[in-house]
Parts: structure tokens; C-alpha cells; sequence
């Protein structure tokens, strides 16, 4: 028989169990007994689940109370310095304070930085290492865990990340070189997999996802050791896992490290299957990643059949084992649940259960075809349903998008002109000052909305509020002497979410949670049909804010790469499409907006960069495709509309000719935490358009006086021209308090003032 198992499971419950224990430990509200009981619990709960859905084996060790990068560099014992003491007197506490940072009796220890974990939406916490680093294991969690499954009975195989992604995904704070550690890191895995040997375990699933990266010589050569020494350690046999993408190039690599199996994700990289089992030495196992696991949709299973057979011609079924492309934490735990959505899109739905049950079939229908029938049939059923549904397609909106013609992606003139015909219409001062949006949603906004959402408010109860709250934010603008004015974004839950939910063809479901980082979750939007715009989503907030005063008023929509980034996307078409068909939803409100008298329109895309693809070879499709959805949303308009885009993160350098052809009349980005750094790429580049370098740091309760922002203005303003620069924060200010909102903006007016006087002195 073939064996069915999965390479790791989403850890924080179906109903968000850990985050909640987290948070309440962390309030301190209960104890660290109280939250290692509710881990202990969900993880025999997820054995249980997986073996009941079908699982022959399960993962251990795939567990975190945070973070499964941090959990590595904490159990070799990679932790700076200054965590140690803390680390040592309270393993919890210093764990914690690694992935949250703490400032507490005298202590004041920073989080960790942390990033995105490949090109999911998932972020780990970078290891900080340095030359000097030594290794040593701290606490046993890998083999606790491995007892924990057996002792209830599963076939377990731990997991951990292996030696050369671990250090690739690590920085050091030295400047030296990462990889140069390796031979003092691989003793230790080596005795870590000796005592998983000695405990009983058979199997130890190596994660190496690096392997689907470009890697240079030395990356190549780190690999080869690492594993050459491993193979000579008392181990249990290892299974080597690759995922997010295919091994291209480093096919031959990975074919040739001493392992006894290797795990391939043969949902993105379906055609390398012929060429791995080719070059795949015999008698190693071969773990076909053949479900999404990056995905909610049903598999179609008749494919992913005939690839299994296909693999197990090859090796034998007992060398065959069927997986999800990836470990399934990045979706959600159970479909089942999910009844406000309408039965076929329910039908068409697969999370994590659903997915080991899928393989089960898979597995059964290898060994006896008879007997799946009924099964297969039952998955091609729902597979034809979606296929056919009216609601997945809308003839009307494939046609709209087949008409559409390369005019729709440009602006009526070149940039020049329009900057001409702008500065006329709006009559700003140089150094315009403006904000990314939002305005603080404090508790009263967030009950607001939750008493709506839960009907003990009418809509009118709503809307009253609304206008209050829109109404004193645009006297508060007034008052502080910005130019270019927001209505704040109080109606918004989430940036995606306020569009989809007024978009046809996204649905929202009840559970459908995923871990972010730490005890926080998504619920991303699922994207299943055709997208289009019945009926226009923010006219009315924008007009009615317009109407109260005579300054211009900022139009604020989500950009279409953004929506499609935070989304669950359907897989029945390529990701491009969909977002050609966002992209003209909100081209619509673009127009809507300027015809209702908004003549500065904000297009946020955030997640335009996260978006790009893990191989540099391909990033030139992606942005190519992005930046023309940008430019559909944008380009519908007069030239006097000017049209702003918002991008908050600080790497420009290798995407900047994207950014630029987006060709927005003005660009606001994260540049004060960079001291303006990150300016020099724009500089370099000589980006012609205009510029919001944000000169405050909305992420952090600090409040920058005048001096300081006005240093960082001038800062600017030896790198970019004093007609291209404008003056705004970083980013919105909705997860700020008033009072340091009102403090931080008068500050920023008064630095504005203080430069243009500097300007027109010299001129
Ligand atoms: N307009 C949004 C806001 O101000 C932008 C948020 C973002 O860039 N992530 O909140
Ligand atoms: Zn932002």
C-alpha cells in the first residue's frame, strides 16, 4: 500500500484555540501549565484528525506555540546574548520574548525581526547568528513531541528545518558569512537525530525549501556537506522535502544528496515529475506532493491519479507516498463547517481535512480501483459543478475583458502634462502635505461596526455614526492645515475585505482562519468566480466627505494585485486573469469617484512586491502583468485626476522600473524607519513622477518632533527634486491612538512650512 500522510499541519485550531491561550498567558491571565495543556491538546486533537481523514503518518514536531524558524534557532541554541539569562531562568519567557520582544522589571529586549516565509503569508522570525556562534542543543521538543504521537498511538516522523535553510533564512549580525557555520551546526543536528533514532523513530522529514530557490555555488556546496555528514550520523532515515515551487536546476543537487526520500510539490511543479524520476537513485522514496497545499480548492483527482500511477510504476507502492504539496498551514483546518457559504461552493471547498481525505482516496484507488469509484466519481461531480457554474462564470464580464484594448492601460497624456493640468485644478503648495488614509479606529469605531454586524444597530444607528466620526475627522484635517484631505477609513474593516465584500464573485467564510505570525490569523477572502462591481463600494463616504469641505478630498481604494495577494485565488484560471477582472471592477469605482467630484483618487498596493515569484526568472511576467492591472485600474481617468498609489515596505531596488511604468502621479512609501535610505534607488533610477517619502512612523507609538521630521525632509531633498517631494506619514494611521496622531501631524505641518520657506529662500 501506499502511504498517505502530510508534511505539517496548521497548529492554531480550528477555532483559533492557541491563539487564544497564547493571549491570555501573555495577559497573564492564566498560567504556562494552562497553555502547554491547550498545545498538548490540539496537537493530539490534529494526530487524531489526520488519522481519522485518512493519514497512514503523521508530522510531529510541526507544532509551534509561534513560530516553527524561531523553535529551530531556539532548540540549537542561536539566540543573541542578551535573551539568555531570561532564557535560561524561563525557557518560555525567553522563547517569548525572542518572537514579542518585552519591556518589563528593568528588562527591555526587542522582538526579533520578522519576515515573510517565502511567498506565502506566513512570517517567521529571522535568527539573528554571528561569526563566534556555537550550537548546542537546548530542551528536547523534537523527541517529546515524536513520544507524544506515539503514545497515542500514531506513526509519527518528526520534523524539522533543515541545516542549510535553516542558516539561509537566518542573518547575521556581524556581517558574516551564514553558511560558514554550517560545521558547527551539523554535529548537533546530528545528535538531535541520534536521540530521534534512539526514541524509535524510523523516519525524519528534513524540510529544505531552499532547494526550490536560484542558489549559487556555495549554497550548492553547503548543501553537499551538510548532507554527506548527516548520512554518516546515527540517524533515522531522512526524508528530504522540497516545496513552493520545482527543483529546476537544482534537480540534480537534490538527487544527489544521501537521503532516503525525497518529498517534490508536484502542484507547482507538475512537469518535473517525468525528469525526477529519471534521475532518482533507486530505492528511495518518493513523497509526490500531488494536493494544494497552498490552497482551498478541491483537487481534481482523475489528474492527480494518473500522476500517482505514473509514480508508482516507477517506484513500488511501498516507496510511494501521497502528501499535500506542502505543509497544510496555510489553510484552513475544516471545510465542514462552512454553512453560511451556498452548498456547490461549499461542495467545491478542500482545507486541510478535506485534503488528507482526498489523498486517502488517492491511495485507495492505487490499490483497488473498485473500490474508490464511488469516491472519484463524487469528486469529479463537484469538480464538473464548479466547471459549469453560473456563478464561477459570467459571459458578460469574459467579454468585457476581451474587448478591453491596450488604450485602457494609459493615461490620456504623459505624465508632464498631466502635472501641468493638475497643479492648475488643485492649486496645491510645494511640499504638499497629505495622509496614507486611515484615521485611528479606536474601541468606539470597532464596537461601532460589531453592534452593526450583529444587528443592534440599524443602518441608519451605523450610518449616523459614521458621518460623526467622518465629519470630525475632516474638521481635525482642517484644523491641523493639511492639503490633501482623507475621510479616514472609518466604515473599513480590512483593506480587502470592505471590497470584496461588495465585489461579485468573492465569498467570506466562518472559520477559514490562517496563522500569520504568532497568535495572529487571516481569514482571507476566497475568490471563486468572475469578479465584478454591481454597484459602486466607496462613492458615498468620499462624496459625503467632499461635501464638508473646499480642500481636496482623497479618493482610497485597494489596488487589484493587493486583493489578489490576500486572497485565496481561484485555480481554474491563471492568477493574472483574475486580476485583470479586479482590476476593471475597480477601474469602474475610479470613474465613479471622478464623476462624483474626487479629484485625487489613492490606489493602495501594498502587496504588489510579495507577490513576486521565488525565481528571479520569473519576476519580469509577474510585474509585467501587475503593473498593467494597476494601470487598468488607474488609467480611465482625465489627466487633472491625480491618481496616487501607496506602497508600504522598503525594498525599491530591484523593482523600481516596475514601479515607476505603474506611472501613479504620486507615490507615497515607508522610508523613516530607512532615514530616507531607501530614496536613493528613486534618486538613482530618476523617477519622474512625484514622491511621499513618509517622514513618521506610524508602526511605533513615538511621536517625531518638527526637527526631526524637517532632518529627514531635508534629507530628501538633497536626492529628489523640491517639486517632486510631498510630506506624509509611512503608512495609515489606524492602528494609532488621537492623541499622538494629532501630536505627530501638527509636527509634520510645521516641517512642511519650514522646508517650503527653506525652498523659496534658495530660489
Ligand atoms: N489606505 C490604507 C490605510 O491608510 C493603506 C494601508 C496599507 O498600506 N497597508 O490604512
Ligand atoms: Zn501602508
Amino acid at each position: 500500500m501506499t502511504t498517505v500522510t502530510t508534511l505539517g499541519f496548521p497548529r492554531i485550531g480550528a477555532r483559533r484555540e492557541l491563539k487564544f491561550a497564547l493571549e491570555s498567558y501573555w495577559r497573564g491571565d492564566t498560567t504556562a501549565d494552562a497553555l502547554r495543556d491547550t498545545a498538548r491538546e490540539l496537537r493530539r486533537r490534529h494526530w487524531r484528525l489526520q488519522r481519522d481523514a485518512g493519514a497512514d503518518a503523521v508530522p510531529c514536531n510541526d507544532f509551534s506555540l509561534y513560530d516553527h524558524v524561531l523553535d529551530t534557532a531556539f532548540l540549537f541554541d542561536a539566540i543573541p546574548d542578551a535573551y539568555r539569562a531570561l532564557a535560561d531562568a524561563d525557557p518560555l519567557a525567553g522563547y517569548f520574548a525572542l518572537a514579542r520582544g518585552v519591556q518589563k522589571d528593568g528588562a527591555d529586549l526587542r522582538a526579533l525581526e520578522m519576515t515573510k516565509w517565502f511567498d506565502t503569508n506566513y512570517h517567521y522570525l529571522v535568527p539573528e547568528l554571528h561569526g563566534g556562534q556555537s550550537f548546542r542543543l537546548r530542551g528536547d521538543k523534537p523527541v517529546a513531541e515524536y513520544l507524544e504521537a506515539i503514545a497515542d498511538g500514531h506513526v509519527a516522523r518528526p520534523v524539522l528545518l533543515g541545516p542549510v535553510s535553516f542558516l539561509l533564512l537566518s542573518k547575521t549580525v556581524d556581517g558574516s558569512d551564514r553558511l560558514a557555520l554550517l560545521d558547527r551546526l551539523l554535529p548537533v543536528y546530528a545528535e538531535l537525530l541520534s536521540r530521534l533514532k534512539q526514541a524509535g523513530a524510523e523516519w525524519v522529514q528534513i524540510d529544505e525549501p531552499c532547494l526550490v530557490l536560484d542558489l549559487d555555488d556555495d549554497d550548492r556546496a553547503a548543501f553537499l556537506k551538510a548532507y554527506g555528514a548527516l548520512a554518516e550520523a546515527d540517524r533515522p532515515n531522512l526524508l528530504l522535502a522540497t516545496y513552493f515551487g520545482k527543483l529546476g536546476d537544482n534537480l540534480p543537487l537534490a538527487a544527489a544528496l544521501p537521503v532516503d526520500g525525497l518529498h517534490l510539490d508536484l502542484v507547482r511543479g507538475l512537469d518535473q515529475l517525468d525528469e525526477v524520476l529519471k534521475v532518482l537513485p533507486k530505492g528511495r522514496v518518493l513523497s509526490a506532493g500531488l494536493v494544494d497545499g497552498r490552497n482551498i480548492w478541491r483537487a481534481n483527482l482523475d489528474n492527480a491519479l494518473i500522476l500517482a500511477k505514473y509514480a508508482l510504476g516507477h517506484v513500488g507502492e511501498e516507496r510511494l507516498w501521497l502528501a499535500p504539496s506542502c505543509s497544510l498551514l496555510h489553510v484552513p483546518v475544516d471545510a465542514t463547517g462552512e454553512k453560511n457559504l451556498s452548498g456547490d461552493l461549499r461542495s467545491w471547498l478542500a482545507f486541510a481535512r478535506q485534503k488528507i481525505e482526498e489523498l486517502r482516496v488517492l491511495s485507495d484507488a492505487l490499490a483497488s480501483p473498485r473500490a474508490a469509484e464511488a469516491a472519484l466519481a463524487d469528486a469529479r461531480d463537484r469538480i464538473e459543478s464548479r466547471r459549469r457554474s453560473d456563478k464561477v462564470h459570467r459571459a458578460a464580464i469574459a467579454s468585457r475583458l476581451a474587448a478591453l484594448d491596450g488604450a485602457a492601460a494609459h493615461r490620456a497624456s504623459p505624465y508632464p502634462q498631466r502635472r501641468q493640468k493638475q497643479a492648475a485644478a488643485l492649486r496645491l503648495p510645494a511640499f504638499p502635505t497629505t495622509t496614507i488614509g486611515s484615521f485611528p479606529q479606536t474601541q468606539a469605531v470597532r464596537e461601532a461596526r460589531a453592534h452593526h454586524k450583529a444587528g443592534k444597530w440599524s443602518d441608519a444607528d451605523y450610518d449616523r455614526f459614521l458621518a460623526e466620526e467622518t465629519e470630525r475627522c475632516v474638521r481635525f484635517q482642517e484644523e491641523i492645515g493639511l492639503d490633501v484631505l482623507v475621510h479616514g477609513e472609518f466604515e473599513r474593516n480590512d483593506m480587502v475585505e470592505y471590497f470584496g465584500e461588495q465585489l461579485d464573485g468573492f465569498a467570506f467564510t466562518r472559520n477559514g482562519w490562517v496563522q500569520s505570525y504568532g497568535s495572529r490569523c487571516v481569514k482571507p477572502p476566497v475568490i471563486y468566480g468572475d469578479v465584478q462591481r454591481p454597484v459602486p463600494m466607496t462613492v458615498r463616504w468620499s462624496q459625503y466627505a467632499q461635501s464638508l469641505t473646499d480642500r481636496p478630498m482623497k479618493g482610497m481604494l485597494t489596488g487589484p494585485v493587493t486583493v489578489l495577494q490576500w486572497s485565496f485565488v481561484r485555480d481554474d484560471q491563471p492568477r493574472a486573469q483574475t486580476c485583470r477582472q479586479i482590476a476593471l471592477a475597480l477601474r469602474d469605482e475610479v470613474l465613479d469617484l471622478e464623476a462624483a467630484g474626487i479629484g485625487v483618487i489613492q490606489i493602495d498596493e501594498p502587496a504588489l512586491r510579495e507577490g513576486l515569484p521565488l525565481r528571479r526568472a520569473d519576476w519580469q511576467a509577474y510585474l509585467d502583468w501587475a503593473v498593467e492591472c494597476f494601470r487598468i485600474t488607474a488609467s480611465g481617468v482625465a489627466d487633472e485626476t491625480q491618481v496616487h498609489t501607496h506602497m508600504c515596505y522598503s525594498e525599491f531596488n530591484d523593482i523600481m522600473e516596475a514601479v515607476a511604468a505603474m506611472d501613479a502621479d504620486v507615490i507615497s512609501i515607508e522610508t523613516s524607519r530607512s532615514r530616507m535610505e531607501l530614496l536613493e534607488a528613486f534618486a538613482e533610477f530618476r523617477y519622474p513622477n512625484e514622491i511621499g517619502p513618509g517622514v513618521y512612523d506610524i508602526h511605533s507609538p513615538r511621536v517625531p518632533d518638527r526637527e526631526e521630521m524637517l532632518a529627514l525632509l531635508r534629507k530628501a531633498r538633497e536626492v529628489i527634486a523640491p517639486e517632486q517631494l510631498w510630506v506624509n506619514p509611512d503608512c495609515g494611521l489606524k492602528t494609532r491612538a488621537w492623541p499622538e496622531t494629532r501630536a505627530a501631524l501638527e509636527a509634520l505641518v510645521a516641517a512642511a512650512r519650514q522646508i517650503r520657506s527653506e525652498v523659496v529662500a534658495v530660489a
